[in-house]
Order: structure tokens, then C-alpha cells, then sequence
């Protein structure tokens, strides 16, 4: 064999190269060099023991067989690790949180100006939220600590945490803020792990934080040193009174984190953003093409928030659709033209039609009435309530309903009345969380298919 070692590694890392492609190479091959070649075993040197272990767990085999193709005999594989940096880890460990160490004068925050809370629409789904997001902005580290925020896919929780963070800005100016992803944070301390000369850096990046929005925890689940080392930063600021504010898409006992990272979770507050009402969905359509400034007629803002129920990004989304095409095609901006833009777009559970057939039996079964009860002349309360809910859900439920046609199947009543009967019902939603729950449940009946 006369290839050199530096050759043999080099057909190896090409190998490698075409099998994982070059940004798993380069992050943990890469900094790996052949050292000698000597009895059948063959050393790389390795930056830490970090690299051992992941090597070993997930191509050791593959390289071993690759070399042994090469030499044409078995051949084993051995790790040098080049320093080892718990010692480092463990001295800095040590040191306080507001050491000497020097800081950089502008931490690059990450934090998007443009989502703050004057342009964060406040409607019955997040009032808690933005109420303690609020309080938190003006008394960081007091009251909220942590304070959690939870909810599904594009309800607004990003938004709240640079909301946060704006707010914070201005009103402390001196403080540092951090607004990270958790996916950030681990691949920071990963890269602090890899390169130890990193790891003051990492160590002074977040452990001197006045306050720390830190977005998607639960990519922390299944990333074990991560969250060793997020149990730490937790600690560090907890106990210094620095304030932490977590955003996750479950509420903390759906995290499967490690018991005592969750438990941390619950100890401040805990608000949770429910998807949108209609009214919200109205109110932010107007609000963003206000911001465009650009002019959509009612209709298609009623249109557009009917189907687009529960996904923010999704009903912004729409909205730039139909904008821009209307800006760019000169075309006239009429409710046709606006559904043949939307066609493909809506929740799936849209696919099931809901009728006002369906809404009335529904509500009517809920309060032991009859259809016929909700249609009749009768105003007596027993009566009354369960009809304007029924007018309330056969407006937010079916896309293409009028108040007048909503009257006339209510027994010939006047729009009005459904109008008023909609706000009514609207008011309550907004300070009864028991009837909140009531609606919830009679809409989950209406869309169960028979
Ligand atoms: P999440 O982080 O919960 O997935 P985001 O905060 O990224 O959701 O929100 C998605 C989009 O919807 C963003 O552009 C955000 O500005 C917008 N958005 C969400 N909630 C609201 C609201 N209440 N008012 C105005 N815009 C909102
Ligand atoms: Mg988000």
C-alpha cells in the first residue's frame, strides 16, 4: 500500500461526502485528521470527545468497512481526542454571571421590529396572553417569571415574544434581550461543545441576559444535553431576577421534557393563544391591508376570514394573495375573483358542509327544543338564547351566508336581529369561558358528520 494516510482519509471523507451529504461532512468530518495507520488500527484525531461519541453511535461501522475495502483487511478504527474540555466547561461553570469577562456592545438580538404589540390585533383567542405579555414588557423579571405562552401553528406566539422584546427595548434601554429559537439555542451549545474556544462566548451570550424570549421549546424534547444546559441557563436567570419567556406549541405537561425542566415551567405564568374568532379574523384582515394600505371591500374580508379559521399565517397569507394579484393583473376586485384566488386554499375541516339545517337540529337537541321552537314566535329566554346562538354559529360557521338569508330561516326575521343576535352572543363569548366551552362543544357536534 502506497497511498499515504491524508490520501486514504480524503477517499473516505469523499465517500462520506456522497453518502451524507457535505453539511453533515462538513460539521463532523471536516474537523477530523488522520494520525497514523499502525497494527491494523487506524487513528483520527478528533476535536472532543463530543465527536467521539457521535462518531462511534452513527458511522463508525460504515468507515471501518470502507477502510477495510481499502487495505484489503480488517481494520479498526481509534479515536485521539485532541483536548478534552470538561475542565474548561467546569471552570466556567463557576464563574459568576456577571463576570469580566468582556461583552460585545450590541448583542445582535434577533428581534423583528415590525412585530410589536400596536400591531397585534387583541380579540377573545389571546387577550390573556397579550394582558401578561403586556404586564411582563412593563415589570421584566417580576411578576411572570417565566412566563409561558402556548398555542397551535400561526396564532401569534413569535409575534408576542418580539412584541416583548420591542417593548422592553424602549423601555429599558440598557437591557440585553435575546430572542432565540430553541433550535438556535441547542446548535449554539452543540457548536460551544465541538469548538471549546466557543464556549465562553455561548456562556456569555445567554448567561448575561436581562431577558431571554426564547420561541419553540419543544424542539428541546428528545435533546437531552440541550436541556441539561437549559436547566442551567433557567437557573442562572431565574435566580439573578432576569426574565424568561418561553413560547411552545403544548402546554408544559405535553412536553415530554425531563420532569424538572417542566416543573420550572409551570412556576410563573401560564396563557395559552386559542385560534381566532370571526370577529378577530375581520379585524386582522382590515388591520394588515390597512398596513399595506390597500382597500378590501367587506365582503372579501368576510369572505376571507370564513375560510381561513385557524392559522393566522395562513389567513395573512390569503390576503397578499389576493392583494398582489388584484395590484399586479388590474383586475376588478370582486368576491368571484377573489374565490377563484382562494380555491385551494381553507382548513380541511371545511370540507365538511355545514348546513343551517344542521345548526338548528344541533343547537336545538342541546337544549332539549325543537327546530320548529327556534324558528317560532316565541322571545321567552329559554328560547331566545339558544336561537341567537344558532344565528351566531349559521354566520361564522357557513361561508357564503347573508343576515338576510339567515332571517329567513329563522322563521322571516328581520337581518338586524340576526346582527344583533350575533353581537349578543359575540359580548358573551368574550367574558364567560364557560360559554366559550358550551360553543366549542355544540360546534364540534355540528361538524361530526351523521
Ligand atoms: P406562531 O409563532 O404562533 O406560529 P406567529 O407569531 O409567527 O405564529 O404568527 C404568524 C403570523 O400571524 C405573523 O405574521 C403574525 O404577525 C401574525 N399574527 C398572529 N397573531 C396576530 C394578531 N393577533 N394580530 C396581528 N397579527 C397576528
Ligand atoms: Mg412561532
Amino acid at each position: 500500500m502506497n497511498k499515504s494516510i491524508e490520501d486514504i482519509w480524503k477517499e473516505i471523507v469523499d465517500n462520506l461526502c456522497s453518502a451524507l451529504g457535505q453539511e453533515v461532512v462538513n460539521l463532523w468530518i471536516k474537523p477530523l485528521n488522520p494520525v497514523s495507520f499502525e497494527n491494523n488500527i487506524f487513528t483520527v484525531s478528533v476535536p472532543n470527545v463530543f465527536f467521539s461519541q457521535w462518531l462511534e453511535k452513527n458511522h463508525h461501522k460504515e468507515i471501518e468497512e470502507m477502510l477495510a475495502k481499502i487495505y484489503s483487511t480488517q481494520v479498526t478504527l481509534a479515536y485521539k481526542i485532541q483536548r478534552d474540555i470538561s475542565p474548561i466547561v467546569r471552570t466556567i461553570e463557576k464563574t459568576p454571571v456577571h463576570s469580566n469577562t468582556p461583552m460585545p456592545s450590541v448583542i445582535k438580538d434577533q428581534i423583528n421590529p415590525k412585530f410589536t404589540f400596536e400591531r397585534f390585533v387583541v380579540g377573545s383567542s389571546n387577550r390573556f396572553a397579550t394582558a401578561s405579555a403586556e404586564a411582563v414588557a412593563k415589570n421584566p423579571g417580576k411578576q411572570f417569571n417565566p412566563l409561558f405562552i402556548y398555542g397551535g401553528v400561526g396564532l401569534g406566539k413569535t409575534h408576542l415574544l418580539h412584541a416583548i422584546g420591542n417593548s422592553l427595548k424602549k423601555g429599558f434601554p440598557n437591557f440585553r434581550i435575546l430572542y432565540v429559537t430553541c433550535e438556535k439555542f441547542a446548535s449554539d451549545f452543540i457548536e460551544a461543545i465541538r469548538f471549546q474556544d466557543k464556549m465562553p462566548v455561548f456562556k456569555n451570550k445567554y448567561r448575561n441576559l436581562d431577558c431571554l424570549l426564547i420561541d419553540d421549546i419543544q424542539f428541546l424534547v428528545g435533546k437531552d444535553s440541550s436541556q441539561e444546559e437549559f436547566f442551567n441557563l433557567f437557573n442562572t436567570l431565574k435566580d439573578n431576577g432576569k426574565q424568561i419567556v418561553i413560547a411552545s406549541d403544548r402546554p408544559q405537561d405535553k412536553l415530554e421534557v425531563e420532569e424538572r425542566l417542566m416543573s420550572r415551567f409551570k412556576w410563573g405564568n401560564t396563557v395559552d393563544i386559542q385560534k381566532p374568532d370571526l370577529e378577530t379574523r375581520i379585524a386582522i384582515l382590515r388591520k394588515k391591508a390597512e398596513e399595506e394600505q390597500f382597500s378590501v371591500p367587506d365582503d372579501i374580508v368576510l369572505f376571507i376570514a370564513k375560510k381561513i379559521k385557524s392559522n393566522i399565517r395562513e389567513l395573512e397569507g390569503s390576503l397578499l394573495r389576493v392583494t398582489s394579484f388584484i395590484k399586479f393583473t388590474n383586475t376588478p376586485f370582486t368576491l368571484d375573483t377573489v374565490k377563484t384566488i382562494l380555491k385551494d386554499v381553507g382548513d380541511p375541516d371545511e370540507t365538511i358542509t355545514v348546513t343551517i339545517d344542521k345548526i338548528q337540529e344541533t343547537v336545538a337537541n342541546e337544549y332539549n327544543l325543537t327546530v320548529k321552537d327556534l324558528k317560532g314566535k316565541k322571545r321567552s329566554a329559554q328560547i331566545a338564547l339558544p336561537r341567537q346562538i344558532a344565528m351566531y354559529l349559521a354566520r361564522t360557521m357557513i361561508v357564503d351566508i347573508s343576515t338576510t338569508d339567515i332571517g329567513d330561516a329563522f322563521g322571516g326575521r328581520d337581518h338586524t336581529t340576526v346582527m344583533h343576535a350575533c353581537n349578543k352572543i359575540k359580548l358573551k363569548l368574550e367574558s364567560d369561558a364557560y360559554f366559550v366551552a358550551l360553543i366549542n362543544k355544540i360546534i364540534k357536534e355540528i361538524k361530526t358528520e351523521d
